[in-house]
């Protein structure tokens, strides 16, 4: 028996293939330029033993293995590097395996859409507080953990997806099968907390870009999800960056997340989401000049909602130049957002405005409140300083939203978008790769790595070397033949 037919007597000759007319669409990413390989298998496994079984089989052929979720990595991060590839499309592994309203946690197969996931907790009057992130209608929940996803709703109030995952399942690269959390205790019979029993082991592979091990299953919190909330949506005309920044300061120092229930806080910069103008998705924002900012606020009380819609309307005033809305169409995109939960069409509306000639080439990431304003100023900067070079490979570039986080910091959500054009794509990865580094550089840390943002961080030793030779031997540890993910961050 060979690769093909050792695999294949895993999860049977249905669901695993060797036909490049098939493995085809798993060479495929959002962006435009990274080259598309096609696997030389994909498999469809339906249980953590046959990922298990897949894995050890893998290593007895010393053959590469990518685990792919909803394949909406925007970095490269589910194309495969090499025409070895294993390519394990998690997506059978769906099944919400409990709701535990006692301990407020569900348990999933990591294979699950946010949204299939939530939609199912909703008809419990639960939520998984951060939906995951704006792909959620496609992304996974083993793609958000390997991400530190957030921004497809409820970050300001509820962190990043991995700040809710109490407990997880791993098949490393030996096959072996690990639960990190509660879980590491034999006595626990249902999980219910992360830390504890030592130190926290889960962390290594939360936002490890699926190069530690194949996520399996995961249980994350859930909470009632508050029957009242409120949304408002600003025009700031004048300095939007400083003015949204102000605002939620202002804001902040109320204890916005915690007192004042804000669950979202959105800012849209003038006028461009990585090239494309906003009027293709609010059609009355076209009108307008300047940034725009939008906030919900939730609660389980109506009175409570009503104080502290007051007291953030107060704040928003001062620094806006004008409320807009109230409906949709006059530009208040509040309660699409939040109640017929626009959070995960927003993203996908906005990049599919872009196709089929443009798509992104996506170099998100965080930085604190404060000093957004501040970057925003040097990502335009940069823009200004390579507008010859863009046009050149016929790309644009921009910002296209900052999304708070809770407590301190935010998503900066900014880039390049480039078209299909064979004779661009070297220049456009050299332009990609220069504002990854320019912005690693400024001090801003990136969540979603794939294959080019993994690469950058070495190539441009954002890590101490002290500090790679750690990571490099945790690698080793967790997978000592280099089998799962190899590529990125150089292993
Ligand atoms: C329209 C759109 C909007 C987006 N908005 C956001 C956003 O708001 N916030 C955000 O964070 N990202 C966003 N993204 C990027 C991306 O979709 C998310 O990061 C998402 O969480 C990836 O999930 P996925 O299941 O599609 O992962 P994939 O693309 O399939 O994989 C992503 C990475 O995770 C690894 N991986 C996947 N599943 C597993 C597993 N079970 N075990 C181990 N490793 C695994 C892969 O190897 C890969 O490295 C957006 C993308 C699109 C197209």
């Amino acid at each position: 028996m060979g690769l093909y037919d050792e695999l294949a007597k895993i999860v049977g000759n249905k669901y695993c293939s060797d036909k490049d007319y098939i493995n085809i669409s798993y060479s495929r990413g959002l962006d435009p330029v990274l080259p598309e390989i096609i696997p030389q298998i994909v498999i469809r496994p339906e249980s953590t033993e046959q990922v298990s079984e897949i894995v050890r089989v893998a290593n007895k052929y010393k053959a590469p293995i990518l685990p792919r979720g909803g394949g909406c990595g925007l970095m490269g991060g589910s194309k495969p590097i090499s025409e070895e590839t294993i390519l394990v499309d998690m997506k059978r592994m769906n099944k919400i395996l409990d709701i535990d309203e006692d301990n407020h946690c569900v348990t999933v197969q990591c294979g699950i859409n946010w949204s299939q996931l939530n939609a199912r907790l909703f008809d419990k009057g639960y939520y998984t507080g951060n939906m995951g992130p704006g792909s959620g209608l496609a992304a996974a929940v083993g793609g958000g953990l390997s991400h530190h996803s957030g921004g497809g709703g409820g970050c300001a109030k509820y962190g990043e997806c991995t700040e809710n995952c109490v407990d997880l399942e791993i098949v490393l690269g030996t096959g072996e099968v690990l639960t990190f959390g509660s879980s590491a205790s034999q006595y626990v019979k249902k999980p219910f907390i992360r830390l504890g029993l030592g130190p926290d082991l889960m962390g290594i592979f939360l936002g490890d870009n699926g190069t530690m091990g194949i996520k399996t299953t995961a249980t994350l919190k859930i909470y009632p999800k508050p029957p009242y909330y409120a949304g408002k949506t600003y025009l700031l005309e004048k300095d939007p960056y400083e003015n949204s920044c102000n605002m939620v300061q202002e804001m902040m120092k109320m204890g916005w997340t915690n007192h004042l229930g804000i669950y979202d806080y959105f800012f849209t910069p003038p006028p461009s989401t990585m090239g494309i103008t906003v009027e293709n998705l609010i059609e009355s924002w076209g009108d307008i000049s300047g940034g725009v900012v939008f906030y919900v606020t939730e609660a389980y009380d109506e009175k409570i909602l009503e104080r502290n819609s007051e007291i953030l309307e107060n704040i928003a005033k001062k620094y806006s130049t004008r409320e807009l809305g109230p409906s949709k169409e006059e530009g208040n995109i509040t309660n699409w957002f939040y109640g017929e939960q626009g959070h995960w069409q927003i993203y996908h509306a906005l990049f599919s405005v872009m196709g089929p000639d443009y798509f992104a080439c996506t170099t998100e990431m965080k930085v604190p409140i404060v000093k957004f304003p501040e970057m925003l100023h040097k990502l335009d900067d940069w823009l200004t300083k390579n507008e010859e070079a863009l046009y050149e490979v016929d790309a644009e570039a921009g910002v296209s939203h900052v999304v708070m986080l809770d407590h301190n910091s935010c998503y900066i959500g900014s880039g390049l978008s480039a078209t299909h054009d064979e004779e661009l794509k070297e220049g456009v990865i050299e332009l990609w790769r220069n504002q990854f580094e320019f912005m690693l550089k400024e001090g801003m840390v990136l969540y979603m790595c794939g294959q080019i943002g993994s690469q950058v961080i070495i190539d441009s030793r954002v890590y101490s070397e002290e500090y790679y030779n750690f990571f490099k031997q945790v690698k080793k540890l967790c997978d000592p033949n280099n089998l799962i993910s190899p590529g990125k961050f150089r292993f």
